[in-house]
């Protein structure tokens, strides 16, 4: 099994490949018989490891990625990467909303919510989630639509994989063939004045404009703070966009150019490729990049013991705002910055295992309630207490309807 996280240490008593729904019925009934735990495992990309259960009998999806498209939908298995599903929409010149890294799963990314760099233009990922095909807890294949158990279809959109195993996923494609990205960084001694000047420019942005930023460690070992647009939207306007935002200082480097979604993905790809570092995360939603919260980021990236810990900053504006709040599990619909706090370090070191918790007690503050099931973990019940907010009742309903013995246990849900 193949986890992102080699911090995760635990191990399963029994995997099982499964690449039909049949497969998955009969691990279903194994476990039920043999007493095990189940977990789902797609795209191994969950910090916490959680599709292993320890001690339980693994549900690997990992070969299940046939993907095929019809007309607007594609249709993806329930283990399919990304990056396969990009590749797939490309081929017939569209694109699906996913994140910024190809190998991260789409059903752990899409049922959780789904960040990227469309959800200005088109909403999350989970808004664009049609229909799915699921195994519930008893056996039963269920197809999950607006027409046919709308219920379940919105359980799965930012529910996360606790109603049932997934095995395909019909996503809504966009005929959108490439996107003006790349990344901006500046020196440590601007970072300050860049990342408050970038919150400016994410309240003026368009729906076409999805703009990240952060701070990380070049190779060279100098910190830097950067700033990573993505432009779906006519070219000439675009190009201003870009000017304003290698404006916001001094570059000491510029790398942005027009292409597919399927390049960001792979770039994103070769950014974590073969670096074996272990990692620890959390996570925090803010309504504004306000200087007391620019200052906790600085502060905090100053503090880190080992270069290979970052922050990353998402806006979430435009189109994934504008959806009443009850019309998905998914409940933070409040145009937000969800700022990620990754604790990176090299097994023989293990610095900075602590420095993500502490910078998200820093930030709490400032905080919104609530936050990213995909990013929360046990130490997070106060935020997981609050992820669903109105929705937190249909949703916990919905789980005793379709999974009345708790059989999965994915992102974490309010008690
Ligand atoms: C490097 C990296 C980059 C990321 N970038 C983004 C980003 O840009 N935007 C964003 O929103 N998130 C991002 N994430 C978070 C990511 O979306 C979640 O961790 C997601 O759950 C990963 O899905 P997976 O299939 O790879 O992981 P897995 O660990 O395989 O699964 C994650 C969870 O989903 C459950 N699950 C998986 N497949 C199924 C299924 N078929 N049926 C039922 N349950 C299932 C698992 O049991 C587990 O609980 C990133 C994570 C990493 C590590």
């Amino acid at each position: 099994m193949n986890l992102w996280n080699p911090a995760v240490d635990h191990q399963p008593a029994e995997v099982m490949r499964c690449v039909t729904a049949d497969d998955v019925r009969a691990g279903l009934a194994r476990a039920a018989d043999s007493g095990l735990g189940v977990s789902v495992l797609s795209g191994g990309h969950d910090w916490l490891g959680r599709s292993v259960r320890p001690g339980g009998l693994v549900l690997d999806l990992s070969a299940m990625r046939t993907v095929s498209v019809i007309g607007d939908v594609v249709i993806a298995g329930g283990g399919a990467r990304s990056l396969d599903v990009m590749t797939a929409a490309e081929e017939s010149g569209s694109s699906v909303v996913a994140g910024t890294v190809g190998s991260v799963g789409i059903t752990g990314f899409t049922l959780g919510g789904g960040y990227g760099p469309l959800n200005g233009l088109v909403g999350t990922g989970a808004d664009n989630l049609l229909a799915a095909e699921v195994v519930l807890a008893d056996g039963r294949l269920a197809h999950a639509s607006e027409r046919s158990d709308p219920d379940l279809l919105w359980a799965l959109r930012g529910g996360g994989g606790n109603f049932g195993v997934v095995t395909a996923l019909h996503l809504r494609a966009f005929p959108i063939a490439s996107v003006l990205a790349g990344i901006v960084t500046f020196g440590w001694d601007e970072a300050a004045r860049v990342l408050q000047s970038y919150g400016d420019i994410c309240a003026e942005a368009p729906d076409e404009l999805t703009v990240r930023a952060g701070v990380t460690t070049l190779p060279n070992g100098r910190a830097v703070a950067f700033v990573a647009p993505a432009w779906v939207g006519e070219p000439a306007a675009g190009r201003q966009w870009m000017k304003r935002i290698t404006g916001l200082g001094r570059p000491l480097t510029v790398d942005i150019r027009s292409k597919s979604f399927n390049d960001v993905l792979r770039e994103g790809d070769a950014m974590f490729a073969g670096a074996g570092l272990h990692h620890d995360m959390a996570m925090r939603n803010v309504a504004a990049l306000t200087t007391d919260v620019v200052a906790t980021v600085i502060e905090a990236a100053e503090a880190r013991s080992s270069p290979f810990s970052a922050i990353e900053i998402f806006p979430f504006h435009g189109a994934a705002t504008r959806l009443p709040v009850e019309s998905t599990a998914f409940a933070q619909r409040d145009g937000h910055f969800l700022i990620e706090l990754i604790g990176s370090w090299n097994p023989d070191e293990r610095s900075d295992q602590h420095w993500a918790r502490d910078t998200s007690r820093k930030l709490a503050p400032y905080a919104l309630p609530g936050g990213y099931p995909n990013l929360l973990g046990p130490h997070d019940d106060e935020q997981v207490a609050h992820a669903y907010g109105p929705n937190t009742e249909r949703l916990l309903a919905l789980k005793r309807r379709f999974d009345p013995g708790s059989v999965f246990s994915a992102t974490p849900l309010p008690h």
